[in-house]
């Protein structure tokens, strides 16, 4: 390794004030700890590494590069083919600063075979003293040929002292102001001091990749020192056999570590809610429905009624695609609860979804003599104050809210359900927080989640391995096929034309805009104006004899009331088409609207989409969905927005929706941050590694049982302090 600071390439490198600034920074921070100054608070070395996580030796020792740099061959400038990225060893002729066309340093050198002109736009004085007449140096940078000869634009350049190195050279991911010299430093240092005996012999994934019989310190090494006859391919692309084993090592700490907090999970006590035979509120409720269960239906309560029957509390995930009747299920697990005499809890993300939750509820259970309250964040004092003290008295069996639920001032009496309705949009400190609300005996309440997003088979494995998943794979009868059009903004025109028609059907439609204001970087249509020319348009659509058609508005900026007023009227039929944000986005159910439009379709993700679309179809009529996309200024659309709407064009159903979404994002944007937390695979890919997630998944209840110390210390040297994190 060179024993000189390596300029960066300009392209690694942030502002050049600001470099210069951080470089000078992390350099003098460097030689304090060398010289072994420890009184001192963190150095700015110690605060760059965390701000990349990497506290332990293990965790430099698992900093991996993201591309290596061939530093061990030099290439003579004869031989050089144009575009080559190349390492020169030559002869400054001659070192200049030009000012035209701009200020820059221009450097001749000559290598024996050819010369090649060194340029660069940002320069310190330190530089090109190095570059001084007559000093031999090896430059590496692409070469491009041109009219006057061979030109290098921001080579990195080092003296041409001793021997070429014999390995590639690692890039690490950095971040500002953290150099590549300093940072190599850290990791070789981590890596060299890290304790990393094998947790499972080499031999473990023989049957797998017969290739795979490196230790855990043999990949390391050679990932961070790689020989530089390896294929570069086979490193980019993660199949070498020393990715192959980091993944498996990864894929087992995430897999052990979900296995322990399931195994810690069954040490815990939850109130057993049996159901209780004959003239229930349970019973009561299946009478009072205006339609029979479907069969999933009927099974996945089955599935919830014995989990909560027993003292371990439920962790159960129901997954059903929009409109596959979640919330029936959800409320009668609500009455087994309720009918064991203990409360029940339901929190959904937005205030509209809870409200319809809500109605819904007190609409099937307030007539059977349940008392519900109600819980918001805009709630007005006096009546949020009645709400807490039903809550708090037990008057209220049932609590229906959005985040406010969870809130500190809020004491159940004896909480033993809790149901999170599109689970996906909340946190695990949201999740953890509900499970605290329970203040009995140190029990915890049960926990129903439900999401329309069906979680695909690989995350399933992964990251959902400690939730026990209960699957609606059939849709209430009656249900018609959603046909699905992708349609040019220019044929707008023709769209309006379609909604007459259904209007004059006594049809309603929504028509989803995707922001409220005009906002400049964007350049969106605007919601309100949507609404206006809409309304101008529809004039006279209704049928003979009909009332004028009612074009409303709703947007996330309304105030509360009139949102509910809106809503209403569209609830009711009133209302022919509902302009909106993406407000209606979850939960809504009107089954007289068979018609969406989505303007700007190529803007939102898949899954909202599906969702979105999910809106219509609800009742018997033929329903239709228009997605309206726009090219914008570029004049085509980008290759993931036209993957998005080939897949809605293509399919209705939610998990080949969820397993393409996956394919498009990748499962860190899938998962959305804030579920993942760090929690995140970072080398293991859950799209192509499938074989070594079975391996891991088959392997850690092996080791857990057989080899507990060598499962925790993997944990931990893989997970560390996010270990615990991960078992919320
Ligand atoms: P989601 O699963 O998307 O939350 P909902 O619970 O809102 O779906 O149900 C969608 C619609 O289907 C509601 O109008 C609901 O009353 C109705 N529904 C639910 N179950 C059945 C069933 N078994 N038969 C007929 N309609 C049903
Ligand atoms: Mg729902």
């Amino acid at each position: 390794m060179s024993d000189t600071v390596p300029s960066d390439p300009p392209a690694a490198a942030p502002a050049a004030a600001g470099k210069r600034a951080a470089k000078t920074s992390v350099k003098t921070a460097a030689k304090a700890d060398a010289k072994g100054s420890a009184a001192s608070p963190k150095t700015a070395l110690q605060l760059a590494l965390e701000k990349l996580g990497l506290r332990r030796d293990i965790d430099l020792a698992l900093h991996l590069p993201l591309r290596y740099e061939d530093e061990t061959r030099i290439t003579r400038l004869r031989d050089a083919r144009e575009g080559d990225l190349i390492q020169i060893e030559a002869r400054v002729m001659d070192c200049e600063v030009a000012y035209r066309p701009r200020r820059q340093l221009v450097v001749k050198v000559d290598d024996g075979s050819d010369s090649c002109t060194l340029r660069f736009f940002n320069f310190y004085p330190s530089q090109q003293k190095a570059l001084a007449v007559g000093t031999r140096i090896r430059a590496r940078g692409e070469v491009k040929g041109g009219f006057l000869g061979w030109t290098m634009l921001h080579p990195s350049c080092k003296p041409a002292r001793g021997d070429l190195p014999t390995a590639l050279t690692p890039i690490y991911p950095t971040v500002a102001g953290l150099g590549q010299y300093y940072l190599r430093q850290a990791v070789l240092g981590g890596l060299a001091r890290a304790e990393l005996s094998d947790t499972f012999a080499p031999g473990d994934l023989m049957e797998l990749n017969p290739h795979a019989l490196w230790t855990l310190r043999q990949a390391l090494q050679f990932l961070h020192h790689p020989t530089p006859d390896v294929s570069l391919a086979t490193l980019q692309d993660h199949s070498h056999p020393a990715w192959q084993r980091l993944k498996a090592e990864e894929l087992l700490a995430q897999q052990l570590s979900q296995l322990q907090s399931r195994r810690l999970r069954a040490t815990l006590r939850a109130p057993q809610l049996v159901e209780v035979p004959g003239g229930t509120l349970h019973q009561r409720l299946l009478d009072a429905l205006p339609f029979p269960l479907t069969a999933a239906q009927q099974r996945v309560g089955r599935e919830i009624a014995a989990d909560m029957a027993r003292a371990l509390p439920m962790h159960r995930l129901l997954q059903g695609d929009v409109g596959a009747g979640k919330t029936v299920v959800a409320a009668l697990a609500a009455a087994v609860c309720i009918d064991a005499g203990w409360q029940c809890a339901l929190m959904a993300p937005t205030e509209i979804l809870a409200e319809q939750h809500f109605r819904k509820l007190i609409g099937w259970l307030e007539p059977l003599g349940i008392c519900t309250a109600w819980l918001t964040g805009t709630q007005k004092t006096k009546q949020r104050r009645a709400m807490l003290e039903m809550v708090e008295s037990g008057a209220a069996q049932l609590v229906v809210g959005t985040h406010a639920v969870i809130q500190e001032k809020v004491h159940f009496k004896n909480l033993a359900l809790a149901i999170i309705d599109e689970q996906h949009r909340f946190g695990v400190a949201q999740r953890l927080a509900l499970r605290n609300k329970l203040q009995h005996d140190a029990m915890e309440p049960h926990m129903l989640m439900m999401t329309a997003t069906p979680i695909p088979r690989t995350l399933a494995m992964s990251y959902y391995a400690d939730l026990d998943v209960s699957t609606l794979d059939e849709l209430p009868p009656g249900r018609t096929a959603i046909v699905t059009k992708v349609v040019n903004e220019t044929r707008r025109a023709e769209v309006v034309q379609r909604i007459r028609a259904q209007i004059a059907l006594g049809r309603q439609i929504y028509w989803v805009c995707p922001l409220i204001e005009e906002s400049e970087a964007l350049d969106l249509s605007n919601a309100t104006e949507t609404h206006a020319e809409l309304a101008a348009a529809l004039q006279g659509s209704a049928a003979d004899g009909q009332p004028p058609v009612q074009v409303g508005l709703l947007h996330s900026r309304l105030p509360a009331d009139e949102k509910k007023a809106v809503m209403a009227a569209f609830v009711q039929g009133q209302m022919a088409v509902l302009v909106s944000t993406t407000v209606i986005e979850v939960g809504v159910d009107v089954p007289n609207a068979s018609l969406m439009v989505i303007e700007h379709a190529e803007r939102f993700g898949l899954s909202q989409l599906h969702q979105l679309r999910g809106r219509v179809g609800r009742g018997a009529a033929a329903s239709a969905c228009v997605l309206l996309y726009s090219v914008g200024e570029t004049g085509r659309l980008s290759e993931s927005a036209r993957e998005r709407l080939r897949a809605m064009a293509e399919t209705s159903d939610g998990f080949e929706i969820a397993r393409r979404d996956l394919e498009i994002r990748g499962p860190g944007e899938f998962l959305g941050a804030r579920q993942s937390g760090d929690a995140m695979l970072r080398f293991a890919n859950l799209a192509t590694d499938t074989a070594l997630l079975e391996w891991a998944r088959q392997e850690a209840p092996r080791m857990l049982d057989h080899h507990a110390h060598l499962a925790e210390k993997h944990v931990q040297r893989w997970l560390g302090t996010r270990a615990d994190y991960l078992k919320a």
